[in-house]
């Protein structure tokens, strides 16, 4: 079944962003030939209606923390309607994610605490952290590549619907959550063989549909270098 699924999807996405699938196939094409290549010029006029929403993915569990008060900041924060979008070259990428898992682990799904997120929003939870010792876990509001709609924060729900052990919740600002040391908080016992092997699920699903993982939060994916996204698109609001 869910083969069909992301079948019709696809196809539904290609006929919506026929424009958007050929500069897919452009950058991702020319990005997989080598991260150094320039890809061609294109258009960089994204704008929020060329975005995919991604409620609609069958595997995905929505759990917008800056659409509620279950974040750092303690406050709503985000109420664009656009929010739970992505880049349509983004929106591809998670599809494949969304059925690579789907393969490995059928019913788990991926829960989503953010995706697209305006630059209001990102100003709003830089000025949260600014001056503060956590304050470079939080992007600064013109480089953060949420506001493209290009990265997605993200972890997993088992078949029954349990969060999946990260061995920290979503925007733990601490080492702890940081992939570069994971090795070295397995070796102190601070981080089990699990907790590890789980990022390790989530990295791989993610790697093979061609994101990047950010190497200070476990949950942070980018669907393109920030380099590539910040030189070739704009941000929104
Ligand atoms: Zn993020």
């Amino acid at each position: 079944m869910p083969r069909n699924i992301f079948s019709v999807m696809r196809k539904v996405l290609n006929r919506r962003n026929h424009i958007s699938a050929l500069l897919v196939i452009l950058v991702i094409g020319s990005f997989s030939l080598s991260s150094d290549a320039q890809p061609p010029i294109h258009s960089s006029n994204s704008s929020h209606s060329d975005f995919i929403d991604i409620t609609a993915y069958p595997n995905v569990k929505l759990d917008k923390r800056y659409a509620c008060t279950n974040n750092f900041c303690r406050e709503i924060l985000d109420t664009n309607k656009y929010s739970c979008s992505l880049h349509p070259i983004a929106a591809e990428k998670f599809l494949k994610a969304c059925q690579i898992l789907a393969q490995e682990e059928p019913g788990w799904k991926f829960i989503v605490y953010d995706a697209f997120r305006p630059i209001s929003v990102q100003r709003k939870l830089y000025e949260h952290v600014k001056g503060t010792p956590k304050a470079h876990y939080v992007a600064y509001p013109t480089y953060g590549i949420h506001c493209y709609g290009f990265a997605i924060d993200l972890s997993l729900v088992d078949n029954t619907g349990t969060p999946i052990d990260m061995g920290t919740e979503f925007d733990d600002f601490s080492e702890l959550a940081e992939p570069r040391f994971e090795v070295k908080f397995m070796k102190a016992g601070k981080l089990t063989k699990e907790q590890y092997a789980n990022r390790l699920l989530l990295r791989s699903v993610m790697k093979r549909a061609g994101f990047h993982q950010l190497q200070r939060e476990w949950w942070h994916y980018e669907a393109l270098p920030e380099h590539i996204v910040r030189a070739r698109f704009k941000q929104l609001d």
